[in-house]
């Protein structure tokens, strides 16, 4: 059924409100402002966040439309297989040569927690999305030995940003871009429900020695 009537009531027409209202809102004192993103885009960062509703990458850090390029998943998680992270990172890096990679995560996450507990055997895909993680909690369990529920989620949210960090350090688009221009420099940062505030965990750039494994030989 074609119908196209506004109600205030349903959910989704009061999104399409309130985007007239948010671009009636910056026409009123910008009115070049549309015109002008719509020439192209030049982010400075690429963002890989977390699908959570309640980390919105250009919110938290009060940035604008044409600001960061965003790319997110559960769990905030670049797997060297999953093309539509690695062409998000290509792109970025390659094309928009953005200055600065950040991968945010955050406390309370619920994708790490659910790879703290055994597999739904309902969510067949999503378990195999949160293996990486439980791989992650497997190689560090000595250090997160003795610690209670909370600190072990607080403390696997930021090795697996730190994590995060360090497979983009080893993708060739890197290793070549650093090679090429010192950009980008990667950061790791966690972000807090509770608080609405970012901490820097980890940041690599182009002086960053890598283990010799994960090294181009050429
Ligand atoms: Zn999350």
């Amino acid at each position: 059924m074609e119908k196209h009537a506004l109600n205030p009531d349903d959910l989704t027409t009061r999104l399409l409100l309130e985007n007239k209202a948010w671009s009636e809102e910056i026409l009123s004192t910008n009115p070049d402002f549309f015109h002008n993103l719509a020439k192209g885009q030049h982010p400075d960062f690429l963002w890989i966040g977390c699908s959570d509703s309640r980390v919105p990458a250009e919110t938290i850090v009060n940035a604008h439309p044409g600001q960061i390029f965003v790319h997110r998943n559960i769990a905030n998680q670049v797997i060297t297989t999953d093309f539509n992270c690695l062409s998000v990172i290509q792109y970025a890096v390659e094309v928009l040569k953005v200055k600065h990679v950040i991968v945010c995560g955050h406390y309370g996450c619920g994708g790490v927690k659910a790879a703290l507990q055994s597999q739904n055997s309902g969510l067949t895909i999503t378990n195999k999305w949160l293996m990486h993680i439980k791989d992650i909690y497997r190689l560090h369990k000595d250090e997160l030995k003795g610690l209670d529920e909370e600190a072990t989620l607080a403390s696997l949210i930021q090795l697996n940003i730190r994590e995060q960090v360090q497979r983009i350090a080893h993708l060739s688009i890197i290793q070549k871009a650093w090679k090429e221009s010192q950009l980008p420099t990667l950061h790791g940062w966690v972000y807090g429900l509770e608080n609405g505030i970012l901490e820097q965990l980890i940041t690599l750039d182009h002086t960053t020695q890598l283990e010799p494994i994960y090294r181009y030989n050429d």
